[in-house]
């Protein structure tokens, strides 16, 4: 099948950041085969949501999409308080299967509805996010999260790892579905376990996934510990490598993130989650000035509280000019990038999409100008960092498939949605009683 989109700006995220003007994207049997100016297809599909950006879709370097069901149910608190007092206790007694089951079409449509074409997920029940990811046609990272202590899905780290290998098993070479081995942090997780991560991610082949120096209180643990920061800490267990994609990272020192570049680490910066949860600002300029690889991520609807990476990248231009006093860090082309390619580099799958070239996948999003908020239009990189809504988004293309086309969701029932989310209501306060 050809489809051809029209726009009145292409963002192509290339190497030159090439904004091509009044032109179209060509694409067929999944793969971008023509971008340019005055191209027409007599055969091809057309999608038209003019006037509109066209643009690579978001890439959500971090989330826990399944988390949408805790939405709302208890904000305001510090990371560990709200951890050990309110989402463990509630995970422990109410996700399962069914769970993840209601759970996670609402979430993919929240992301395919703001322009998430790509996410990477650490949870429980993989295999359920998995086939419902492939089904639904988006781009999904998953993993069993695995962690020192009893999940809803293993009785302790032994059963995690082996479910975690399982999944990686069944999923490797998927099209959509990349498997990923993820450990829940250095606090959580012994050098013991670590290791053997890291071993099986690399056994695999696959990304390792972590949550590193998110607190200061973790980096108080881990010096109390280990006698060390956690990045020194997780360096010295030799399990730094370039497939590492480290969650937030926010309290890193200079020298931690000169080790992160040099050992090819990938970090994903949870701007909205750290500042809800008053984490601190992750030294996100430093790194990208080092040369570290950077991208987006809403985390878990729980602690933002959406999925919309849109959202995110308003959040991650202002926080760092404020907490700086400088307006000229963090440009709004800079944000973008690290919205698409950036996050493609983290992800390790740069060569397949993040920026719209001929030869890469077709992962494609537009975003309607026709909004009062959107008038006039100067600079479109400007307008879709500082001035636009998740909302905006109009259609969406993963892997050549419409999952979106002027907002009406194609692979999933809105009204389902909207049913399962009261029903996942009752069945977590029901728990909680
Ligand atoms: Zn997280």
């Amino acid at each position: 099948m050809k489809i051809l989109i029209k726009a009145d700006y292409i963002l192509t995220m290339d190497e030159n950041d090439t904004v091509i003007e009044d032109g179209a994207v060509l694409v067929e049997d999944g793969i971008i085969r023509a971008v340019g100016r005055n191209l027409d297809d007599g055969e091809a599909y057309v999608i038209d949501d003019r006037p509109a950006i066209l643009l690579p879709g978001f890439i959500n370097t971090h989330t826990h999409i399944a988390m949408v069901g805790f939405r709302g149910l208890a904000d305001d608190m510090e990371l560990m308080d709200w951890l050990k007092n309110y989402i463990w206790p509630a995970e422990n007694r109410v996700v399962n299967e069914e769970f993840i089951e209601l759970a996670v079409p609402l979430a993919l449509a929240e992301m395919i509805s703001t322009g998430t074409t790509t996410f990477n997920d650490m949870y429980f029940f993989p295999d359920i996010t998995a086939r419902i990811t492939k089904e639904a046609g988006m781009r999904g990272f998953i993993s069993e999260g695995v962690i020192n202590f009893p999940t809803p899905s293993a009785k302790n780290s032994r059963e995690g790892l082996a479910i975690a290998e399982s999944f990686i098993r069944n999923w490797k070479g998927d099209e959509l579905i990349h498997p990923v081995m993820s450990l829940h942090a250095p606090y959580s997780c012994s050098g013991e376990l670590i290791i053997e991560g890291y071993e099986l991610a690399r056994k695999y082949d696959v990304p390792l996934h972590m949550h590193v120096s998110e607190t200061k209180t973790e980096v108080q643990q881990i010096k109390e510990q280990y006698g060390t920061t956690p990045v020194r800490y997780l360096d010295s267990l030799g399990v730094l490598f370039d497939r590492f994609i480290a969650a937030h990272s926010v309290w890193l020192d200079q020298e931690e993130i000169e080790i992160f570049r040099d050992r090819g680490v990938g970090v994903a910066h949870n701007t909205q989650s750290n500042m809800k949860l008053a984490s601190g600002v992750a030294p996100i300029p430093d790194m990208l000035e080092k040369g570290v690889k950077v991208g987006l991520a809403p985390d878990g609807a729980a602690s933002n509280n959406d999925l919309d990476m849109v959202d995110e990248m308003r959040s991650a231009a202002l926080v760092h000019k404020v907490h700086r006093l400088d307006p000229t860090v963090m440009s709004a082309r800079q944000v973008v990038r690290m919205a698409t390619i950036g996050g493609a580099t983290v992800l390790g799958i740069d060569d397949m999409v993040g920026s719209i070239e001929v030869g890469k996948r077709a992962d494609l999003i537009t975003v309607s100008l026709s909004g009062f908020h959107m008038m006039p239009i100067y600079d479109p990189y400007s307008h879709l960092v500082y001035a636009a809504k998740g909302s905006d988004v109009r259609s969406v293309i993963v892997n050549g498939r419409i999952l979106m086309e002027k907002r009406e969701l194609k692979t999933l029932d809105p009204e389902k949605i909207a049913h399962n989310a009261k029903v996942l209501k009752e069945k977590i306060l029901n728990a909680l009683r």
